[in-house]
C-alpha cells in the first residue's frame, strides 16, 4: 500500500492505490538442468532435447527430451508389461491407496507444484496455488474413492480395464488436465503414458517425483515429452488402447481421422467459444465480476472461457460501463505476485495468433478497449481488451483467441439469445445470469454446451462431468461419466 497522506490532521487517505510487489519465493522450487523421460519407473535419456523457459521472462528454465517413436514404444512396452503383471489384476482398493496417497502428496507439495506452474506457465500463483494445485488433489482424491466400486457404478455390466491410455494434454493447466486423465484411468486399472504440452512440461516431470514418493509400481504411468511429433506417435502406437486428447479442435480431427475403424477407443476435448448471457434483471455487479472471471482467468487460455458477452440492450450501456471500470483495476504483471490477477501470455506462437485475430476484429469493424496498463518489457504480454460492436459474422465472434479478449454482442429476448449462443462450431460451455430459476432451466434446456453456469462461472468439481457437443469433441472427463472412457464391459 502506498504512504499514508495526512495533510493538517485529516483522515488517513492513501495517495494511491497501487499494490506493492509480493513476490512469491522461487526457493521451493529446485529445478534440475535437464529432464529425461519417465519410462517404467526410471529416467531415460533422449537423444534429442530442447530448452523449455519461463513465458514471462523468456528466461530458460531446463533441458527437455524430445520423445522419438522408439522412445514412445519404450514406454507404451513398459506400460503395458506393468498392466499385465499386477496392476489390472490389483484389487480395487489397494490401487485406491496409491491414488489417495498420491493425492496427499500432491497437497503436501502443493506450494512447491504452484510455484513451478506459474514459472513454466505464466498463469498467476494466486490461480495455480488457489486453482489448479486444490483441483488436481481433487481429482485423485475423487477419483481413489472410485477405485473399488466399480461395480456399483455400472452394476451387472462387469467393468473391467481397457489396458494402456496415450494422453496427450495442453499447455493451459498442466498439472489439472494430468489429474483429469490420469486419475480415472488408474482408478478404472489401466496403465498410461501421457505427453504433456511441448511448452510446459515441468509439473509433469515433477510429477513423476510424487510416483516414485508414493511407490506406485513401475510402469503404471510413463511421462514422455517432446513437440506434436511425440503426440502423433503415441497416437499411431499399435500397442494403445485408448487415446484421451485436450487440445485443438484442428489436431483432435487429425487424431479422429487417424484413429477410425482401428478400434482404439477415443475421447476428445477440444475448443469453446462460450456465450456468457447476461439478462437485464440480474445482480449486474456479480455478472461484472463472473464476466472477468470467464474472460481473463488464466489470461483466456481456457477452453471453456466465457469469450462472447452476450448482454441484453437494455443493460448493454451500464453493464459494459462497469465492465471497462473493472479492467481498469486488473493486475496485469509478473505471474509469481500474488497481486497479480492476468499473468502471462504462455508462448510466443499463442501471442502471436491473439494479436492477428485482434487485429481482424479492428479490421472488420468492431471498437477495441483495453485499460491503461503498462506491460512488461520481456516476455510475452497482453493487455485485457474488450471488443464492443461486434457482429456474429466476425472472426473474433466465431473463432477460439484462446486469449484474454471479449467479444461483446447484445440481444433482446430469450430466444435470440440462444440462437446466438448456438451459433457457433462449438459447444462447450455457456452462462446465463438472471434472477429468475424458471429461466435459467429454460435456457439450460436449449442452449447446445457440455456445461451452463448460473450465476457463476468457471467452476469446476472433480464429480460435476465435464465435455462438449459439435466440434468441442465428445466423452466426459470428471464423475461418474469420467469412468467410462476407461472401461470396457463384459456384458
Ligand atoms: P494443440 O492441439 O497443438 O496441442 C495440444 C496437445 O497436442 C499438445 O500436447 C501438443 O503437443 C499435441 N499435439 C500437437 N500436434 C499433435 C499431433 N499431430 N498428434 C498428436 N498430438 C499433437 O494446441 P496448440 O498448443 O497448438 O494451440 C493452438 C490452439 O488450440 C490455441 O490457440 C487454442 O485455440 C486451442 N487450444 C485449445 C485447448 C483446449 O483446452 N481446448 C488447449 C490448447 C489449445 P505440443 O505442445 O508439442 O504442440
Amino acid at each position: 500500500m502506498a504512504e499514508l497522506d495526512r495533510p493538517g490532521g485529516s483522515p488517513a487517505v492513501p495517495d494511491d492505490w497501487t499494490y506493492a510487489p509480493a513476490p512469491e519465493s522461487r526457493d521451493i522450487v529446485r529445478l534440475r538442468e535437464r529432464y529425461g523421460l519417465f519410462v517404467g519407473g526410471e529416467w531415460i535419456e533422449a537423444k534429442e532435447t530442447y530448452e523449455t523457459i519461463s513465458p514471462a521472462s523468456e528466461e530458460p528454465l531446463a533441458v527437455i527430451g524430445q520423445a522419438s517413436a522408439a522412445d514412445v514404444d519404450s514406454a507404451v512396452t513398459a506400460a503395458r508389461s506393468a498392466f499385465a503383471n499386477g496392476w489390472s489384476s490389483l484389487p480395487g482398493s489397494e490401487r485406491a491407496k496409491y491414488l489417495f496417497r498420491i493425492a496427499r502428496i500432491l497437497q503436501e507439495r502443493a506450494r512447491e507444484f504452484a510455484v513451478l506452474e506459474s514459472m513454466n506457465g505464466g498463469k498467476p500463483i494466486k490461480e495455480s496455488r488457489d486453482v489448479d494445485l486444490p483441483l488436481a488433489a481433487a481429482h485423485f482424491f475423487y477419483y481413489a474413492g472410485w477405485a473399488d466400486k466399480l461395480e456399483y457404478a455400472f452394476p451387472n455390466r462387469r467393468p473391467r480395464p481397457i489396458g494402456v491410455a496415450g494422453q496427450i494434454i495442453p499447455w493451459n493447466f498442466p498439472l489439472l488436465m494430468l489429474a483429469w486423465k490420469i486419475a480415472p484411468a488408474l482408478a478404472c486399472g489401466n496403465t498410461v503414458v501421457l505427453k504433456p504440452a511441448e511448452t510446459t512440461p515441468l509439473t509433469a516431470l515433477l510429477f513423476c517425483d510424487v510416483l516414485r514418493q508414493a511407490e506406485l509400481p513401475a510402469g503404471v504411468v510413463n511421462i514422455v515429452t517432446g513437440d506434436g511429433r511425440t503426440g502423433a506417435a503415441l497416437v499411431e502406437h499399435e500397442g494403445v488402447d485408448k487415446i484421451a486428447f485436450t487440445g485443438s479442435t484442428e489436431v483432435g480431427k487429425a487424431i479422429q481421422r487417424r484413429l477410425a475403424g482401428t478400434g482404439t477407443k477415443l475421447t476428445l476435448e477440444l475448443g469453446g467459444k462460450a456465450a456468457n448471457i447476461v439478462f437485464d434483471d440480474c445482480a449486474l455487479d456479480q455478472a461484472v465480476e463472473g464476466i472477468v472471471n470467464g474472460i481473463y482467468f488464466n489470461q483466456g487460455h481456457v477452453c471453456c472461457a466465457g469469450s462472447r458477452l452476450l448482454a441484453q440492450e437494455s443493460i448493454y450501456e451500464p453493464l459494459v460501463d462497469k465492465l471497462k471500470r473493472r479492467l481498469e483495476t486488473l493486475r496485469v504483471g509478473d505471474p509469481l505476485d500474488k497481486n497479480t490477477d492476468v499473468g502471462a501470455i504462455n508462448s510466443a506462437m499463442q501471442l502471436e495468433r491473439i494479436r492477428e485475430l485482434v487485429e481482424s476484429g479492428r479490421e472488420e469493424g468492431a471498437e477495441i478497449y483495453q485499460p491503461p496498463c503498462r506491460l512488461p518489457e520481456k516476455g510475452y504480454w497482453f493487455a485485457p481488451t474488450v471488443f464492443t460492436n461486434v457482429a456474429q459474422s466476425y472472426r473474433i465472434a466465431q473463432e477460439e483467441i484462446f486469449g484474454p479478449v471479449l467479444s461483446v454482442l447484445t440481444f433482446r429476448t430469450p430466444e435470440e439469445a440462444i440462437e446466438k449462443a448456438n451459433n457457433t462450431p462449438y459447444g462447450l460451455s455457456a452462462g446465463v445470469w438472471t434472477e429468475k430459476g424458471s429461466r435459467i432451466l429454460w435456457m439450460a434446456q436449449r442452449l447446445r454446451a457440455g456445461v451452463v453456469w448460473a450465476n457463476t462461472f468457471n467452476r469446476f468439481d472433480p464429480s460435476s462431468p465435464f465435455g462438449g457437443y459439435k466440434e468441442s469433441g465428445f466423452g466426459r472427463e470428471g464423475g461418474l461419466h469420467g469412468l467410462e472412457p476407461y472401461l470396457r464391459f463384459d456384458e
